[in-house]
């Protein structure tokens, strides 16, 4: 015998070691000792698991276990395994510890041969209820412990119905059912070329094997590639072993799945659906349409206050929403199953504010109960509330959420057009687990069955994703790839719009509005911008973008990139010609030009932001960017020159075309003649000429100004250096809008940032041009002008020499995304449609630096340099506005290394404040081994 011990009853394992006993065994012991009325059984354990996959084989000792613990079972009980008189039936699920939901359906009913089938008949009175368990035995045994394919059992059963005259699976008789259970162990026998297992133990063997066997099946290693679930998080599958309950032994039976608060809306209702006379399989499989909990108080009215008294017992225990699964036995509610509950972004918020209010969580239980990349759900974009089109059909609104999309009628499809970048609505007549990767593509499921418990509506909302399930006016025909609705035939490739808040299905395209804030959002970020010590800038350059980020919560702009501003169709031409310019006092004219309206685009900005930091980075990208390409132009040079030739040949047409075709020339002559005169006039025309030169001038320009690798080129504060003059426009018109702000009295902050710096030189440059400014600005406006100036850091050099910087620099700013470039040397765009991908799937890098903030390389980077900076300057400001800055894996760094603020763009600011929270509230499980 062994020594490691595989097998654990619910009311002795350690329900705090879900490693060992994966979540469901986990909790089904926690269930138990909180003294739930669960139906007892036993968890083979993780452990078991391995061993199985190491050896291919059961560890030494684990049957014997089981054995014993069935025994334990049968003593509990009083019933038999394998016994004729009074069987003891149990069924066995997997249960990792990471949830992995619907990776593998439950073999219910394990135990049963034609032997116990008798005295299951016998003892319940009731045969139809026992070929039912029989035939539901054999087809999930097939199906999960044998590997057969679902659809042999499916046809077998359509044919039986087919042949009886029955609509509805529990239309069939006792009879029928013993044809089928027949049926059933035909085709496996057939199929395996061996006759179905009898002895319940060797049943029970096989079975366990098969859960074992199931963690290296391709859907369960897809789902952990895909959600990133590593060996430390869960390793193995365990086994759980649970005596039946029958929800279907009549109709005072019945067996359901609840939420204890609605995970739609987050109100405090009990939630869910059930069916009387039913097993579990049925509501989640969606083949019966359950009814809502709330009708169980008119028929089952001595039940219902039992499921109420269930949820506040969980809700009290967990502290946390709870989605569970009950089954009610001739009268006696069981519990089998429970787990947070997984709700929309929206329900989460709401139920958190909501359990803080009424006590049963603490404001930072409530902040770190919420995932902040969920919150993004809540931007999700939403048909416009005026919106009034007429739906096709009208399904569940299963997940919250609007998307139109192609329609798609199965997973591998989707997946393919899905890579090709298209949208995609999944369409189902209900959903399974090896469908996963088609929900990763699409960006709407819409299902023909199934209630808001389905696999469809429990996937999406997980995801995120809108979802209308239930559909039942859709008639779907794969196999034509076909879909109709009333008498709107759809075909694969067709665009729908599905609206997953009120189960709406439209024909088109409609485009939707993003979401607004609702009160228990406001009421959740307050108290997160309590407790986070990070503050939350955004990305924004103009008036209406730094608007809508204040409404988000932003607390300054921490980025406007002002060449947005230069490439405005008002403004670019000037901005040409200060780049065409050959002269200093040429391009000061343009400059010139351009300084009103850049003052006004600052002016704009600071009013929005009144109150807060503005942060206006000068000029970055190389002046190139501002003129077209080389080939543009040639392209049009060519046709100008082409248009003069062609001209001057039309003088000739007419004479050329009386020797070709005199018919031709009398009928067209007179419009020739009209067309060649008033085109004569750009044959000398100096307008075209003009036109000419400028575009052959630009020409030159874009050619002289033409770099191997532009972006480590002439850009930046090198720019700035080479050309005083457009930074001292920009430092100009910042001042001067500060002034007139002042002099409005609008509060403003401006801070002056300088991209690309690597040396303290060019700061002092710089610094100069703003010293000059000021002195005339404060002058001219007769105001004293408060505002900062700092440098990105954004190149390696700049981190090195971080010290010194700082002694010009009053703040810091990381341009990760330059950062990363450069602590790499990877050009984004060159890497990511190269070699990243490869880096990625081989495990030579583990994200894609750009999106995922490297912290072990670039993070150091900027750890050394906030710590340089502030020995210089104790008092630095140092924040990020890289795109890293809206991530919240990114932004618990940034809290780590103590930066000031991260800027992001306008709709990531509610996610970056939740993040800033946790960031503080969970500091202390933070440190050094980070950078290991
Ligand atoms: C950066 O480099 O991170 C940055 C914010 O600047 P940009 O993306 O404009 O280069
Ligand atoms: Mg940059």
């Amino acid at each position: 015998m062994s020594s490691v011990r595989y097998v654990f009853a619910f009311e002795e394992a350690d329900s705090k070691n879900k490693m060992l006993l994966g979540g469901k065994g986990a909790n089904l012991a926690e269930m138990t000792q909180m003294g739930l009325n669960v139906p007892p059984g036993f968890t083979i354990t993780t452990e078991g698991c391995l061993a199985y996959l190491e050896h291919n084989s059961l560890p030494d000792g684990l049957m014997d276990e089981v054995r014993a613990h069935m025994r334990e079972l049968e003593k509990k009980t009083g019933k038999g395994f394998g016994e004729r008189s009074n069987p003891l039936l149990v069924s066995v699920r997997s249960g990792s510890a990471m949830s992995m939901p619907g990776m593998m359906d439950t073999i219910l009913n394990l135990g049963l041969n034609p032997e116990t089938l008798q005295g299951l008949i016998a003892k319940t009175g009731n045969p139809r209820f026992g070929y039912d368990a029989y035939r539901r035995f054999i087809q999930l045994f097939g199906k999960i412990a044998l590997g057969l394919p679902d659809e042999l059992f499916d046809q077998a059963m359509e044919r039986v119905k087919h042949r009886v005259g029955a609509v509805h699976d529990v239309d069939l008789k006792a009879e029928d059912l013993k044809d089928l259970a027949s049926d059933f162990l035909a085709i496996i026998a057939e199929r395996t070329g061996r006759a179905f297992p009898t002895n319940p133990y060797e049943q029970l063997e096989i079975a366990v094997q098969a859960v074992f066997r199931s963690w290296m099946g391709k859907r369960a290693v897809d789902y952990r590639r895909q959600f990133k679930i590593t060996k430390d998080m869960a390793n193995g599958t365990a086994v759980n072993v649970c005596t039946m309950v029958f929800g279907n032994m009549g109709n005072d039976s019945a067996t359901g799945v609840g939420f204890t608060r609605n995970p739609g809306t987050g109100t405090n209702e009990a939630y869910g659906e059930y069916l009387v006379n039913a097993q579990g399989e049925d509501v989640v499989a969606g083949i019966r349409t359950p009814k809502p909990i709330a009708e169980m108080k008119n028929e089952m009215p001595e039940l219902h206050p039992q499921l109420l008294e269930l949820r506040r017992k969980l809700e009290a225990h967990y502290k946390e929403v709870q989605d569970y699964e009950f089954t009610i036995e001739k009268g006696r509610l069981y519990c089998l199953q429970t787990r947070n509950g997984k709700m929309n972004a929206r329900a989460m918020v709401i139920t958190s504010v909501e359990m803080v209010e009424e006590g049963v969580i603490s404001k930072e239980q409530a902040l770190l109960r919420v995932n902040p990349g969920q919150l993004e759900q809540l931007l999700v974009p939403q048909l416009p509330a005026n919106f009034k089109g007429e739906a096709l059909a009208t399904g569940l609104p299963a997940s919250p959420g609007a998307a139109s999309g192609k329609i798609v009628f199965d997973a591998d499809t989707a997946e393919l057009r899905g890579k090709l970048g298209e949208r995609i609505i999944l369409v189902r007549e209900e959903t399974k687990p090896e469908d996963i990767h088609g929900f990763f593509a699409a960006q709407g499921i819409l299902t023909s069955r199934g209630g808001k418990t389905s696999h469809a509506a429990v996937v999406a909302r997980g995801m995120g994703k809108p979802c209308v399930s239930g559909c039942d006016a859709i008639q779907i025909d794969v196999r034509e790839r076909r879909a109709k609705i009333g008498d709107t035939l759809l075909a694969e490739g067709d665009v729908i719009t599905i609206n997953g808040s009120t189960g709406n299905v439209y024909a088109g395209e409609i485009p939707t509005v993003e979401a607004e804030f609702f009160e228990e959002l406001g009421t959740l970020l307050a108290w997160a911008d309590k407790s986070a010590t990070v503050k939350v800038f955004a990305n924004a350059d103009t008036p209406t973008d730094a608007g809508r980020a204040r409404k988000f919560g932003a607390m300054g702009i921490g980025l406007c990139r002002t060449e947005r501003m230069f490439n405005d169709t008002d403004r670019l031409p000037i901005v040409q010609d200060m780049i065409l310019a050959e002269s200093v006092e040429d391009r000061q004219k343009a400059l010139d030009r351009l300084l009103p309206i850049q003052r006004g685009d600052f002016k704009g900005i600071f009013k929005a932001m009144v109150g807060l930091p503005v942060t206006i980075r000068l000029l970055d990208p190389p002046i190139h960017e501002f003129l077209p390409t080389a080939a543009q132009l040639e392209f049009e040079i060519a046709h100008l020159r082409n248009m003069k030739r062609a001209v001057r040949s039309m003088g000739e047409l007419p004479e050329t075309l009386k020797l070709l075709d005199p018919e031709l020339h009398e009928r067209y002559i007179e419009t020739i003649d009209g067309l060649t005169t008033s085109l004569g006039k750009y044959q000398e025309s100096p307008r075209v000429d003009a036109l000419l030169a400028k575009k052959e001038a630009m020409l030159h320009k874009v050619h002289v100004l033409t770099e191997v690798n532009p972006m480590l080129g002439h850009r930046g504060v090198r720019l700035g250096i080479t050309y005083p003059e457009i930074y001292a426009m920009q430092i100009q018109a910042i001042l001067e809008a500060a002034a007139e702000c002042v002099k409005e009295g609008v509060e403003v902050y401006p801070e002056i940032m300088v991209p690309q710096v690597c040396t303290v030189e060019e700061l002092k440059r710089v610094k100069a041009l703003v010293d000059k400014a000021q002195l005339g600005v404060e002058t001219h406006y007769g105001v004293k002008l408060k505002f900062k100036f700092g440098s990105m850091i954004e190149v390696v050099r700049a981190c090195m020499r971080a010290a010194r910087l700082a002694e010009i620099a009053e703040f810091f700013s990381f341009g990760t995304n330059d950062l990363t470039q450069a602590t790499f040397s990877f050009s984004r765009e060159d890497a990511e449609n190269k070699f990243l991908p490869f880096y990625n799937e081989n495990n030579i890098l583990r994200d894609n630096p750009f999106e995922v903030l490297d912290v072990k390389g670039v993070g150091r980077l900027m750890q050394m340099a906030v710590q340089l900076g502030r020995q210089t300057r104790p008092d630095l400001k140092v924040g990020i506005c890289g795109e890293h800055g809206g991530h919240p894996e990114a932004i618990r760094f940034c809290h780590y290394v103590k930066l000031n603020y991260v800027s992001c763009s306008g709709p990531r600011v509610p996610i970056a404040r939740l993040a800033a929270a946790q960031a503080k509230l969970r500091e202390s499980q933070y440190d050094e081994r980070i950078f290991v």
